[in-house]
């Protein structure tokens, strides 16, 4: 039978993620409840982050926020204050699953869980995030951009805790747009996922920052400069991040059908992110 370990402090967690055997931490649950169910989960020992202090706060500071692990995916969609400093964000928070998951699943448990599909990660990687972690070692920091390194891989160690997310604006003038297209419904996990920041360069081109889920078996990040504007632009991007599509194929499409339904999301998500230029 599985058993909570309910740490009080953060050294007292890294202490029992160190010292007992398999451990695993506990977040929302989400993750670790569907693959127990599904076998595919063995781990017996799990430590609950629940009684950990500071873990659930939101903190602002001149430049971003930084943000506990333990805060729910829900509070990053519906903070008034994230959605008005960091919309693209919130959005892409608001695009896991459905409410009841949101409601439970934290932004910690979120990353950690290491998908290829996971809607956050393409955000922070447009943002240039970083992640804080601790263990019994000490606390360390590493950009989400290094975060993923294979299919179901990241680069957090055995025992290492992550304890908080830094999100930093924005620059100035910045639009973005977000774009998910999903297969089997419209709370299931996408087909494709994209992230888009457009921001204007002295010399007069454009910026463009994409964070791109489920087309390759890790989150992609593609970064372009253009001279083009509006759909010649959308085009140029899709074709440069086409280039880095490797999707998997499964239930939810071949890879061919992936790999158009990818071009398709970054098109239309650079072409609402130039939209909101206009609106401006
Ligand atoms: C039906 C369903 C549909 C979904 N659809 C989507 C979707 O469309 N888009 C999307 O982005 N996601 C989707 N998800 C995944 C969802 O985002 C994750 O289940 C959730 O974010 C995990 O968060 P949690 O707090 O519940 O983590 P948990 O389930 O508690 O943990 C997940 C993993 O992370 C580890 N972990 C948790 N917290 C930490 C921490 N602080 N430090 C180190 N390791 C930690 C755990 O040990 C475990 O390995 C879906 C999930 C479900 C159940």
């Amino acid at each position: 039978m599985a058993t909570l370990h309910r740490p009080q402090t953060i050294l007292e967690a890294g202490r029992l993620l160190a010292d007992l055997d398999d451990a695993q931490v506990y977040a929302g649950g989400t993750a670790i409840q569907i693959l127990r169910r599904q076998g595919l989960l063995f781990t017996e020992s799990f430590v609950d982050l629940t009684g950990v202090p500071g873990l659930a706060e939101l903190e602002w500071r001149t430049d971003g926020l930084l943000a506990g692990a333990m805060v729910s995916t829900r509070r990053m969609e519906t903070d008034p204050r994230v959605r008005a400093e960091l919309p693209l964000v919130a959005t892409a928070y608001g695009k896991v699953a459905n409410p009841r998951v949101r409601n439970t699943a934290t932004i910690g448990g979120n990353i950690a869980h290491g998908d290829h599909r996971l809607d956050p990660p393409t955000a922070l990687l447009v943002h240039d995030a970083t992640l804080h972690t601790a263990s019994r070692d000490g606390a360390r920091s590493l950009r989400v951009r290094e975060f993923f390194t294979g299919f179901q891989e990241t680069a957090l160690h055995e025992a290492e805790i992550v304890t908080g997310l830094w999100v930093p604006h924005a620059p100035t003038g910045a639009v973005s747009a977000y774009v998910k297209l999903t297969s089997l419904g419209e709370n299931d996990w996408p087909s494709a996922s994209v992230a888009c920041q457009l921001v204007r360069t002295a010399g007069g081109a454009t910026d463009i920052t994409l964070g791109i889920a489920a087309l390759a078996p890790t989150p992609l990040l593609v970064q372009l400069t253009t001279r083009a504007e509006g759909d010649a632009a959308a085009v140029e991007a899709a074709q440069l991040a086409a280039e880095s599509f490797d999707p998997i194929g499964d239930v939810r499409g071949t890879p061919a059908y992936k790999r158009k339904l990818g071009s398709v999301a970054v098109r239309d998500a650079v072409r609402a992110a130039w939209r909101e230029w206009s609106h401006a």
